[in-house]
């Protein structure tokens, strides 16, 4: 196919010619991949900082390729929303966390939030709120159970669509999550216009927080430290991922943050190995 191509691109230099190539050749993959059932779920606990149980699961998807081995998200998402297969692909996964989620509660587990992450081609949708309730219908999970994370992309587009669907998600009862808080440059803009129930702050805010240097430390610190009180101003539930040293965990509490996510507790893991922590640590 390689060969074919060249032909095909010459008027590419080299390394765009590969680059168009290996994305076409994903893109094709991803058709397939659904009715293939190359997609799997990983879930990564959210825990209470204080004494690490857990508080709810986020589902994040994996692709396994025949040929090609596991691919990151980060390497196809961006792809299946550009030719919009992240509609179908994201409702496989909407589909299958709450499959889950219920599973867990028939199974006599302790009640949790699943948590699934919605691109912005999905959240401007006029039906998603419509495609949200079928899916809990369909699986039987209480709408209260599920977290929809949308991130500043998503509100930065159609705003009222966006303000719409929250709504619609808010009076099933979906609990709504801005992720990672504090990257883009108006998050605080639209909290205050949109209907969301909690922030999760972005990982780079906890990468240096207790390992900077004094003078420095007060910048990451602050800045947690406000959006601590914004959330709590603003009602707002409050979670920081990527929580990696026991430290920073600590420091975390102190500012008034309880709760979080990160490889110190959990790496995203298959289902089987989530239900056995839950079975541990519920
Ligand atoms: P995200 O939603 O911000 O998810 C957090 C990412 O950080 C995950 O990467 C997770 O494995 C990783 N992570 C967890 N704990 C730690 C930690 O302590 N330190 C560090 N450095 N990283 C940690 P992953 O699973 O590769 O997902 C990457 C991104 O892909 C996600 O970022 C999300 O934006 C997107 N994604 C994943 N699953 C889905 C999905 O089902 N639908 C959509 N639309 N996007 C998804
Ligand atoms: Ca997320
Ligand atoms: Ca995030
Ligand atoms: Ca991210």
């Amino acid at each position: 196919a390689k060969n074919q191509g060249g032909n095909r691109y010459h008027f590419f230099d080299g390394r765009m010619h590969e680059a168009v190539i290996q994305r076409l050749q994903v893109e094709n993959d991803l058709r397939k991949a659904l009715e293939r059932n190359e997609f799997q779920l990983h879930y990564q606990p959210q825990v209470d900082l204080t004494d690490n149980r857990v508080v709810a699961m986020e589902a994040l998807i994996r692709w396994n390729h025949p040929e090609r081995g596991r691919i990151p998200p980060d390497r196809f998402i961006s792809i299946a929303e550009e030719c919009r297969l992240i509609i179908p692909i994201g409702r496989w996964v909407l589909q299958e966390a709450c499959r889950q989620a219920k599973l867990w509660q028939d199974q006599g587990l302790d009640p949790i939030r699943v948590a699934v992450n919605v691109s912005a081609v999905q959240f401007t949708e006029t039906d998603f709120a419509e495609t949200v309730r079928q899916v809990l219908q369909e699986t039987g999970l209480e709408a209260r159970w599920l977290e929809v994370e949308i991130t500043e992309t998503v509100v930065m587009k159609d705003q009222e669509v966006v303000r719409s669907n929250l709504k619609k998600l808010k009076d099933l009862g979906v609990f709504t999550t801005l992720d990672d808080f504090g990257t883009g440059y108006s998050s605080i803009t639209y909290l205050r216009q949109m209907p969301l129930d909690g922030i999760k702050i972005d990982k780079s805010f906890i990468r240096d927080l207790e390992t900077a240097a004094p003078s420095d430390e007060s910048k990451n610190a602050g800045l947690v430290k406000a959006f601590v009180n914004l959330a709590a101003n603003l009602h707002l539930s409050l979670v920081a991922e990527g929580i990696e040293t026991e430290d920073q965990r600590r420091f975390l509490l102190q500012l008034g943050c309880s709760r979080g996510q990160g490889f110190l507790f959990n790496p995203p893991v298959p289902a089987e190995e989530a239900t056995a922590l839950l079975r541990s640590k519920g």
